[in-house]
């Protein structure tokens, strides 16, 4: 495969989000992508700033399918919608664990690996019953797994306050990805105790330029710090992001530090921070 990023994908234009020819391509080359072993996992580095250390990696799905490369912007809202996003999230959420077993097994620091679930995963009633079957397949123990969920589970908050609990018990750690793009991200943390924050790539991209941006991202900053989560900070890209949000001890994540790459790649970068 040639596309090594999200800018090399060939066959994708917002155009087509609104085809339904091609929307009935997806659906029908999806049922087949798992048997066919077209998906992968790419890991992308999530960097302590202040010591310089690799902690985890977020989990990123790849589908090279018979259309060529389809980014997970656009399959993955089609798995949800014909229900094939259950056998390939549980697919990843497996693959994921059994690479960080891999990694384990050599004898690599310990790690934490984040993997992306739907909304529609996580409020199948069987989530956190097939979250603990693959842990258990897998040796990975709870505590180096996180899932990351969006705000957009918890728009009934008892059923999630449920699930959530579920997954608590087994032991997996629990993160709120894109925080502060939604309507109801406060909503989100208030309700349920998460271990960690990520903050989208919007609220970081305009921090050096304005005042006002950079005032709002430290508030968010400490706001999930006063929680007592982790606070990553999403899509970091130059050094002068880095540099900044060092000051604030929080986990930086982004093409500055390695793009989203497959294993073995990724841990060749894991590596060189390990070498410094
Ligand atoms: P996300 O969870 O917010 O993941 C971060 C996205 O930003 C990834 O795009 C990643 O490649 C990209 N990214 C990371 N650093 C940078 C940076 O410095 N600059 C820029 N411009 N982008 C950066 P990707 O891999 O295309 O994934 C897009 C979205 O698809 C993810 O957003 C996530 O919502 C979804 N997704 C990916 N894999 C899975 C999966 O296994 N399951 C589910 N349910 N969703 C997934
Ligand atoms: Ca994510
Ligand atoms: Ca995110
Ligand atoms: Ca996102």
């Amino acid at each position: 495969a040639k596309s090594t990023g999200k800018e090399n994908y060939e066959f994708f234009s917002p155009e087509l989000l609104d085809s339904s020819i091609r929307k009935q391509e997806i659906t029908a080359a999806l049922q087949q992508a798992l048997v066919n072993g077209e998906f992968s996992v790419h890991y992308q580095p999530q960097v302590e700033l202040l010591s310089g250390r690799v902690i985890g990696f977020e989990a990123l799905l790849r589908w090279n399918s018979a259309l060529g490369a389809v980014p997970p912007a656009e399959f993955i809202p089609v798995a949800e919608e014909c229900g094939a996003i259950h056998p390939i999230g549980e697919w990843v959420l497996r693959e994921a664990c059994r690479q960080l077993d891999a990694w384990r097994r050599e004898g690599r620091p310990d790690i934490h690996v984040s993997v992306n679930v739907s909304a529609k995963q996580f409020l199948d009633p069987e989530f956190a019953e097939k979250v603990a079957r693959v842990l258990n397949e897998t040796n990975v123990p709870a505590g180096c797994v996180e899932i990351e969920i969006t705000e957009s589970v918890m728009i009934d908050l008892d059923t999630a306050a449920g699930l959530v609990e579920e997954l608590q018990e087994i032991g997996v750690k629990l993160a709120i990805d894109d925080f502060g793009t939604g309507y109801s991200s406060l909503n989100a943390v208030k309700n349920i105790q998460i271990d960690t924050l990520k903050i989208d790539k919007s609220l970081v991209d305009e921090v050096l330029g304005s005042d006002r941006s950079m005032a709002i991202l430290a508030t968010i900053i400490e706001l999930g710090k006063n929680l007592g989560a982790e606070v990553v900070v999403e899509g970091l890209e130059t050094i002068e992001q880095v540099t900044l949000m060092r000051q604030y001890e929080v986990i930086g994540q982004g093409y500055y530090f390695s793009r989203p790459l497959p294993a073995d790649k990724a841990a060749r970068v894991w590596d060189k921070y390990l070498e410094q």
